[in-house]
């Protein structure tokens, strides 16, 4: 019958082993949201509002690309399956360490993003590849910000260490 044929313009539904690996990913964003979060709650504690405020909105950022990816799963017709969220920590370092460890987060998640455009590549899906690359991109600038913060609080720390460094030279 000729109106069967009209399912023919729509876009192919994701392949099983392609939507697992993309709510694999959901569990793996919302779990650096929660990094995140447990990082500004601690911030908060150390006394650093500024810094607070910025990894709250981080940990926003990261349910945002969650939901991006569950509303793309559900435009191609799959199936959105959240699953459990392992602990994450509620004891970090000094500001210096803290922003170190979402600059690796985010070096490790570029490399999960990148093995998800390999998995579409390998199932032939070329929309979901044009979905990821918006990922892809957003992992350079993830992890360019990470790091020019790293760079901006090692130099505050030798300024602070200069500053003190002048203090004690005025020894009488
Ligand atoms: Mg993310």
């Amino acid at each position: 019958m000729m109106y069967r044929f009209t399912f023919n313009f729509y876009i192919s539904m994701i392949t099983d082993k392609l939507q697992k690996a993309i709510n694999e990913q959901i569990t793996a964003e919302l779990w650096s949201s929660n990094l995140y979060l447990a990082m500004s709650f601690f911030l908060a504690r150390k006394g650093y509002p500024g810094m607070t405020v910025w990894m709250k909105k981080q940990a926003a950022e990261e349910h945002r690309h969650a939901c991006r990816m569950a509303e793309y799963i559900i435009s191609r017709g799959g199936v959105v399956k959240l699953d459990k969220l392992d602990v994450v920590p509620n004891d970090f370092g000094t500001p210096l360490e803290i922003f170190k460890q979402v600059y690796d987060h985010e070096c490790r998640v570029s490399k999960m993003i990148d093995m998800l455009v390999d998995v579409a590549s390998a199932e032939k899906d070329h929309a979901t590849q044009d979905f990821l690359w918006g990922f892809v991109r957003e992992q350079v600038e993830e992890e360019a910000q990470a790091s020019n913060i790293v760079d901006m609080l090692t130099h505050a720390e030798s300024a602070g260490i200069c500053v003190v460094d002048e203090r004690l030279g005025q020894r009488i």
